[in-house]
């Protein structure tokens, strides 16, 4: 398989798979046409136009051509240089990795990395947030983000990649919107009845079972396991944690429990305050799944070696 076509099929999956529905995603892809199309020439030039066919700001190719023949990959949570050092000691000893595949993004796919939680005003209009809420406090939560990634180092992985030439892409969005709508349907078929039900059916997940083997499996943040789980939202998608600020307009909206990879402890106050209960998944874990269930689908017809490294483990499906 082209890294072309690898990278291809991983975004329009991803798409597939977004929790706006595809139709949202390709809104995007249509009102960013129409920005290009009414800049002035000198911004046309620098203009990423990768964005006007990947809505996801925070996947892209940071290295290679994309004309590589792909057939071992090395997969990773967190691509950082060590990790594309033992890519080159791997295809020292024979084994050769034609491509590196991180989930967290790096390079300008890391930078960029705010631009993509705009998604999440759309998710949160979907469980009955007001649109002019979730706009606006995504917005003012985007710049912060933004604020944050300024002074970060964000190339170094990259620059090691392609000092060594090895084709190098990194796959966050579209990962993370499989574990989301997956999830997502699981719950709203089976409707778990107890805050504990939730817990049973993610340990039925052998990414899930597998954390709670390391001691980072599945936790109840906020709540009891006798509480009722009611209408579920699994917030796992649209870049990092949106704001803080949300928790009262989800919780008017009528959500009950929020199913999460991390929460930070702002956060947590602000959802304790507003009676949400909320489950952890587990970060790596609900990562792992993401990616897993992305290669069954990308990779599911040809025969690609996938080495695992970083915290990644291959389980597949299909
Ligand atoms: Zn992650």
């Amino acid at each position: 398989m082209k890294l072309s076509e690898f990278y291809k099929r991983a975004i329009s999956v991803g798409m597939e798979n977004d929790p706006r529905g595809k139709d949202g995603a390709i809104n995007q892809l249509q009102r960013k046409k129409k920005d290009y199309e009414n800049l002035k020439p000198n911004e046309k030039e620098i203009f990423d136009m990768e964005s006007l066919e990947n809505p996801y700001s925070d996947s892209r190719i940071l290295h290679g051509t994309v004309d590589e023949d792909i057939k071992t990959i090395l997969v990773g949570i967190d691509i950082e240089v060590g990790e594309v050092l033992l890519a080159e000691t791997l295809r020292n000893k024979k084994l050769h990795v034609d491509l590196i595949v991180a989930h967290h993004p790096e390079g300008a796919a890391y930078a960029n990395l705010y631009s993509v939680m705009y998604m999440q005003a759309d998710i949160l209009n979907r469980f009955g947030v007001p649109i002019n809420i979730a706009e606006d406090l995504m917005e003012g939560r985007m710049k912060e983000v933004e604020r944050k990634l300024m002074p970060v180092n964000h190339t170094r992985a990259v620059d090691a990649a392609k000092l060594l030439n090895i084709p190098f892409v990194c796959l966050h969005t579209p990962a993370d919107n499989m574990v989301a709508s997956h999830l997502q349907s699981q719950f709203d078929d089976k409707k778990p009845y107890t805050v504990d039900d939730i817990i049973e059916l993610l340990r039925e997940i052998p990414e899930y079972k597998e954390a709670e083997k390391n001691n980072a499996g599945p936790k109840i943040l906020l709540g009891t396991k006798n509480r009722r789980a009611g209408r579920i939202f699994v917030d796992m998608t649209g870049g990092t944690e949106g704001s803080k600020n949300i928790f009262q307009s989800l919780s008017l909206s009528g959500i009950n429990t929020i199913i999460a990879m991390h929460l930070s402890e702002e956060h947590r106050k602000e959802a304790e305050k507003n009676h949400v209960n909320v489950v952890i998944a587990g970060h790596i874990a609900s990562d792992n799944l993401g990616l897993n269930l992305l290669l069954d689908r990308v990779a599911a017809d040809e025969r690609l070696e996938i080495l695992e490294c970083s915290g990644f483990r291959r389980i597949a499906r299909v």
